[in-house]
């Protein structure tokens, strides 16, 4: 039977804060908003990183997380880690990143110097130079203390890794434990916070990049950051663009048990949470146990694991639980926590 996962149009009159939630609402309306404006072949691909003549790549993002600081980083570690892993999924080799803030009025200059510090910290591991900026200052309570906003660019060797290039037989590979991140940030958010040893897993992620395209061999089709909406968010992605069906098996996917334990507390999924620090691959078998390999003996790789396989049966994410039952992974409307990046 061909599976499809049905997928309802929803309506809004105003900006709702489901639509910065890395879920079903977000990708509408970019879809219905601007990639109905901007539409052009760069934008319709829809990776992570546009690949400009010559080779380079480009992404940008933007950070809003809340609070700035937590266990494991900062917003200033997201705001260069974020943007260069986006250029290195698609294979690129990061190279420059420009640096937008806007600034609430009276802000800690304190905090904005570690902030600062940081993101210089950051970019020197990700090997990476900060080449241009922008400071803008909006009046007390006009905005909430600083946002940043970065854009990446890096440089390909070789055919950039697609959404584009998956195809039924793959098998998908994630670098790690899931969820560490947000919960590592809803652990000191105000009016929530609770005990936890779960730290940010943000890093630059350039290296596992390059260890799978090395021992892959032309096997690996596609990666990505599972950010934002977390792995079942990449794994939409991921089917939709390549109109093929997932298949997870749950006893497989790497999860802190603290982190399985907040989000029981929270009532979310720990695969809808984000990360800031794990890949999800599609590989061609072949080169699946020589990524698998590669990545388990890095340090950034240790609890990667095959979670799943890629079939061309529908449309959609499904998952084989630990108690023999399978389970539709829906996209969620949003991510059960905002402003996590
Ligand atoms: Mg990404």
């Amino acid at each position: 039977m061909k599976f499809v996962c049905p997928v309802p149009r929803l309506k809004y009159d105003q900006v709702q804060m489901v639509h910065g939630a890395g879920g079903m609402a977000m990708g509408q309306l970019i879809d219905d908003m601007f990639l109905a404006a901007f539409d052009n072949p760069l934008l319709r691909c829809r990776d992570d990183a546009a690949v400009l003549p010559n080779q380079w790549a480009v992404s940008t993002d933007c950070f809003v997380v809340d609070p700035i600081f937590f266990p494991g980083g900062n917003i200033g570690t997201l705001a260069i880690y974020g943007t260069v892993n986006d250029v290195a999924v698609s294979g690129a080799t990061p190279r420059y990143v420009t640096a937008g803030f806007i600034l609430e009025e009276g802000f800690s200059m304190v905090d904005l110097r570690v902030i600062v510090a940081s993101m210089r910290e950051a970019a020197d591991d990700a090997g990476v130079q900060i080449v241009a900026g922008d400071t803008k200052v909006v009046p007390r309570g006009k905005a909430d203390k600083i946002y940043i906003n970065t854009t990446g660019l890096g440089i390909l060797q070789g055919p950039a890794l697609s959404v584009h290039r998956i195809r039924p037989g793959d098998l998908l590979i994630v670098s790690g434990t899931l969820g560490d991140h947000g919960i590592a940030v809803m652990s000191q958010r105000e009016g929530l916070s609770f005990e936890t040893d779960v730290t940010s897993d943000c890093a630059a992620l350039f290296d596992l990049v390059q260890l799978a395209v090395d021992q892959g061999k032309g096997a690996v089709h596609a990666c990505r950051d599972a950010t934002r909406g977390g792995l079942v968010a990449v794994l939409h992605e991921f089917a939709q663009a390549s109109h093929t069906f997932i298949q997870l098996h749950e006893a497989q996917i790497p999860i802190r048990e603290s982190v399985r334990g907040a989000c029981e507390m929270l009532g979310i999924d720990a695969m809808n949470v984000a990360n800031e620090g794990k890949l999800v691959l599609a590989i061609a078998p072949e080169g699946a146990d020589a990524v698998l390999r590669a990545w388990q003996s890095h340090p950034l790789g240790r609890q990667s694991a095959i979670i799943g396989e890629i079939h061309d049966e529908g449309v959609g994410v499904v998952i084989n639980t630990r108690f023999g039952t399978q389970r539709v992974l829906d996209l969620p409307v949003g991510e059960p926590l905002p402003r996590i990046c």
